[in-house]
C-alpha cells in the first residue's frame, strides 16, 4: 500500500511599496503571522488614502 502527500509550500514575500523590492519573509503563513514576520524583517505598515501598504526598512 501507498499513500500520496502532497505538501504544498506557500513562499510569502513581502513587497516594499516604496522601491519595490521584495523579500521572503517565510513559508505557509497566517494573516497574523505574516504581519509578525513583516514586522522583524524591519518593514513598516502605513494606511494612505484607504490602501494599506508596507515598507521596507530603507524607505520607512
Ligand atoms: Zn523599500
Amino acid at each position: 500500500m501507498f499513500r500520496n502527500e502532497e505538501i504544498k509550500t506557500i513562499n510569502v514575500i513581502v513587497k516594499c511599496d516604496g522601491c519595490g523590492s521584495e523579500k521572503k519573509i517565510g513559508e505557509n503563513l497566517g494573516w497574523d503571522a505574516r504581519m509578525n514576520a513583516c514586522l522583524a524583517h524591519g518593514y513598516t505598515f502605513k494606511v494612505e488614502g484607504g490602501a494599506f501598504k508596507n515598507y521596507c526598512g530603507l524607505c520607512k
